[in-house]
């Protein structure tokens, strides 16, 4: 009997975690991961990887989405626990989220019963940093640091027999043959690659300092964000809507800059590592869908899994799983299962 094969498109953290459950789901396959880029040249890299839904993250539906967050919690908190987890960059981080104007903002409803503790900042906390903070929340979640991460995946993927292909895809059809499913995880790109008009690029620009004495995040208004990886600490940053711009801009860095110090004073002596700048795949709904294609009397298989906007660390592997049973899906009654 002639063996499984399965491609699938895209280096970051959403084609890496998909390929390493596919690799779980079918033992025997022969799984190609295709990227043009790969590690420093994903979107990934450039996150701070805090697991943080925002509210507006969507998938077809409530309870499809909750399912992909609780799943992908799970599967970050169950891989932080094992000895692999460091070695991955997951571990456990607390912090606050503080609004000086909107209640609602420092509540999470995908979070609220979901991570370990979740609550109101008490008066004490609302004063521990500089500004009029009226509103706050405290709470304890994961952090995912994808320098870390993403070679540990690919260490992963490679050692279970997956084989890895740097080429940029024009088009599906072109490396269809041969292929039983085809899985789609090229973020950003498949705006071009699937003709996709909802999929809409969110700029966003951050500076990796050196900072080892933060251990606690800090949310404060303005998109302004502090959260401590494993070998930085990342401060943002930006959300420019429909920005193709992929340069870092130097006023965006000083604004970065003035916010994050004003909300944590001693991150003026903290020394710049990097700046990064990453166009986030957003689309709502995140399209975790089955398609067959038509093409020169072949019929393609493909499962799409893209369009995570600024969440795709937090929820890649909720998606990864659904994206699995959509393969199962697509290959039943595949004779050679
Ligand atoms: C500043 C910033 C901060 C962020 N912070 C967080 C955070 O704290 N928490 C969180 O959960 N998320 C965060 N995100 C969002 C997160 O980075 C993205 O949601 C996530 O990286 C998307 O992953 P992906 O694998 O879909 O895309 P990518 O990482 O962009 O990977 C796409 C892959 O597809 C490949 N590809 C694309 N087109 C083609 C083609 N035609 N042919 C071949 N290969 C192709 C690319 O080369 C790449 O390998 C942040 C993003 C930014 C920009």
């Amino acid at each position: 009997m002639s063996e499984l094969n399965i491609a699938v498109l895209g280096g970051g953290v959403v084609g890496l975690t998909t390929a390493i459950e596919l690799q779980k789901l079918y033992r025997n396959a022969n799984i190609d991961l295709i990227a043009s880029g790969f590690q420093s040249d994903t979107t990934s890299s450039v996150a701070a990887g805090l697991f943080r839904p925002g509210t507006s993250f969507c998938g077809p539906n409530e309870e499809i989405t909750r399912r992909w967050i609780n799943d992908a919690y799970r599967y970050w908190d169950d891989l932080r626990n094992t000895s692999e987890g460091a070695l991955a960059g997951v571990t456990e981080v607390s912090g606050y989220i503080f609004s000086s104007k909107y209640p609602n903002i420092v509540r999470n409803h995908y979070l609220e019963n979901l991570v370990p503790v979740y609550r109101p900042a008490t008066e004490k906390e609302l004063k521990l940093c500089p500004g009029n903070w009226k509103y706050g929340s405290f709470f304890t979640t994961i952090v995912t640091t994808c320098d870390y991460y993403l070679p540990w995946a690919t260490k992963k993927f490679l050692e279970k027999g997956g084989k890895i292909q740097k080429h940029h895809i024009k088009d599906i059809a072109s490396i269809s043959t041969g292929y039983d499913v085809i899985v789609n995880c090229t973020g950003l790109g498949a705006k071009w690659l699937c003709n996709d008009n909802k999929l809409v690029p969110i700029r966003g620009q951050v500076i990796k300092v050196e900072a080892p004495w933060i251990r606690t995040f800090f949310y404060g208004d303005n998109d302004t964000y502090i959260i401590p990886g494993f070998n930085s600490v990342t401060l943002g940053g930006c959300r420019q809507y429909e920005s193709y711009d992929d340069n870092v801009n130097k006023y965006d860095s000083l604004s970065i800059r003035e916010r994050c110090e004003a909300l944590v004073p001693n991150l003026k002596s903290a020394k710049t590592i990097k700046e990064l700048v990453g166009l986030r795949p957003h689309r709502s709904p995140v399209r975790v869908e089955k398609e067959v294609r038509h093409c020169n009397g072949q019929k393609i298989k493909i499962v799409h899994n893209y369009g995570h906007g600024g969440y795709g660390v937090t929820t890649a592997p909720g998606t990864a799983l659904y994206a699995c049973e959509l393969v199962r899906e697509s290959l039943a009654g595949n004779s050679k299962l």
